[in-house]
């Protein structure tokens, strides 16, 4: 007997950004010097003090099932964090922690839609969104937005993709892809319509902390009374404390019933995200906080550096860097020409390109919704992005 994958896994796109630096990883198995852009995850270590908690962690016996929904004393470490940056009062039990904010979108995309209900999603997008609603059998709606306004939906799109069946508007500030970040004012602009519509919002705000503007972050629950009550926010460990392996996010849910539903499919799912993780992500969230200010400052500088080599790129441009750690960056005028003989039509033969004939892995723009642009992730060393540049640079001026 054959064994036949499922219907629905046969239309499920596998990750392109995971595709990508894969791809880079082969090659540079195979000796070739690679300079990787692609992947968004910070090259710094994970602090020594988060470290150390994991080991006293396995030392005392952490080592068993938790709770399914994750242990107390995180759930509370990320209630007070909420408190404290933007005075939202949440209880721990709202809180389910995840493998990762991946898992925790999975979780809430399952938890909340039913098929053939419409989520909008403002694209650019993360290539996750669409295929993890799909999942449930709902309906990604895309919704295209411009790079001149720094690829942000506005309330005027928001009301025009709206229909019956619309039940919920995907929100990612700051952006990854663009590296943009919705002001208090375009915020309170769409949660207009939300509370018109009586939308459900997945604000996911895992970048919150990588902010390179004199602006602050806001977060979406806060414009507005009546928000908290609809949205569920995403956040997790793996940006702001580098610590992508060790995979803890969370979701907070607007109410219990939802969190129940949450850790009810976790339960069934994974059992707990992993014991010793969960003990380290606690010591990240309320040990000392100065390593993020300080790796957020290198991004910062990373970022001035790779938006004056972006400024230098012939017929290139990119919405500014706000947040996050991303250069979304308009290559259409690079398109239709030959690359050392090859003819290059669309953003994903341009990347697959300019890895192949220069080394420089970095994600089309057609992964994430958006033909006619390649991201590029600066969370990597200087080195490593003025050699990646240089590169770059020499591909668009050979072409023809
Ligand atoms: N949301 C966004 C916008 C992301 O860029 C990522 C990147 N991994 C995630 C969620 C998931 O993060 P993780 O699963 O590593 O916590
Ligand atoms: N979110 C990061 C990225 O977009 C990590 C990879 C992934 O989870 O997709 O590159």
């Amino acid at each position: 007997m054959t064994v036949h994958v499922s219907r629905l896994l046969q239309t499920l796109e596998p990750s392109a950004t995971l595709a990508m630096a894969a791809k880079a990883k082969e090659l540079k198995a195979k000796g070739r010097k690679i300079y990787d852009l692609s992947l968004g995850e910070p090259d710094f270590a994970t602090p020594e003090h988060i470290c150390q908690a994991a080991i006293e962690a396995m030392r005392a016996g952490h080592t068993h099932y938790t709770v399914a929904s994750g242990i107390p004393e995180l759930k509370q470490a990320v209630v007070d964090q909420y408190k404290k940056r933007y005075g939202l009062t949440y209880s721990p039990q709202q809180v389910v922690i995840s493998n990762g904010a991946k898992h925790a979108l999975h979780n809430a995309f399952t938890a909340t839609l039913n098929p053939g209900d419409e989520v909008i999603i403002p694209a650019p997008y993360w290539v996750s969104y669409s295929e993890l609603i799909k999942l449930t059998g709902a309906v990604p709606v895309i919704v295209k937005t411009e790079e001149s306004s720094g690829f942000k939906l506005n309330a005027a799109q928001l009301r025009q993709a709206l229909t019956p069946r619309t039940r919920m508007l995907l929100l990612c500030t700051p952006s990854n892809p663009t590296g943009t970040f919705y002001t208090k004012s375009e915020l309170e602009g769409i949660a207009d319509v939300v509370l018109d519509a009586d939308l459900t919002v997945v604000a996911d705000e895992i970048y919150d902390q990588l902010i390179y503007t004199a602006e602050p972050f806001t977060s979406f629950p806060t414009v507005r009374p009546g928000l908290q009550e609809r949205t569920i926010l995403i956040n997790g460990v793996s940006k702001t404390y580098a610590m992508t392996g060790w995979r803890i996010g969370w979701a907070i849910a607007p109410t219990l019933e939802v969190a129940k539903a949450m850790g009810d499919l976790q339960s069934q799912e994974t059992s707990n995200p992993c014991s010793i993780s969960q003990y380290a992500a606690l010591a990240a969230l309320t040990g000392p906080q100065d390593c993020v200010e300080t790796m957020r400052r290198e991004f910062e500088r990373r970022r001035d550096y790779v938006a004056q080599r972006i400024a230098k790129l012939p017929g290139v441009t990119a919405a500014p860097m706000q947040g996050a750690f991303y250069a979304f960056i308009n290559i259409s005028q690079h398109l239709g020409k030959r690359y050392g003989g090859t003819l290059v039509e669309n953003s994903s033969e341009w990347c697959l390109e300019l890895l192949a004939q220069k080394g420089v892995a970095t994600v089309m723009g057609s992964a994430f919704g958006a033909e006619g642009y390649a991201r590029l992730s600066f969370a990597t060393s200087m080195e490593t992005l003025a050699a990646a540049f240089d590169q770059i640079e020499a591909f668009l001026q050979e072409a023809k």
